[in-house]
């Protein structure tokens, strides 16, 4: 992954904390894979829940923001802990980044 890909994404996220970027970026180095046209799998952590995660463009918000489903924001929701985007959907969002240039129809993801 190029220098320049983890900048706009930073930039992108700059009011993200540290360790949030961070673990976007290990995730997304662990392997994401494009399994249909909107939908992702990312890997699981040791320790985590589930081996894999399957992320899903789920469309755009009002403002015209890129909607993601991931299963983890289901568990959290119940501890009232629910994020618009956690590490999972960091680590698609990093694989759109990487990828969108051979790829166009990506583009649509991209926040
Ligand atoms: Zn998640």
């Amino acid at each position: 992954m190029s220098e320049d890909v983890i900048k706009i994404f930073a930039s992108k996220f700059a009011y993200k904390p540290d360790s949030w970027i961070e673990r976007s970026i290990k995730r997304f180095r662990l392997g994401v894979e494009r399994v249909s046209k909107y939908k992702f799998r990312v890997r699981g952590m040791k320790n985590e829940r589930c081996s894999r995660y399957t992320v899903v463009f789920m469309g755009h918000d009002e403002n015209g923001l890129p909607k993601f489903f991931c299963p983890c924001q289901l568990r959290r929701k119940k501890y009232g802990k629910a994020e618009r985007y956690c590490t999972h959907i960091g680590a698609v969002i990093l694989y759109i980044l990487s990828k969108v240039k051979e790829d166009p129809s990506l583009e649509v993801m991209i926040p």
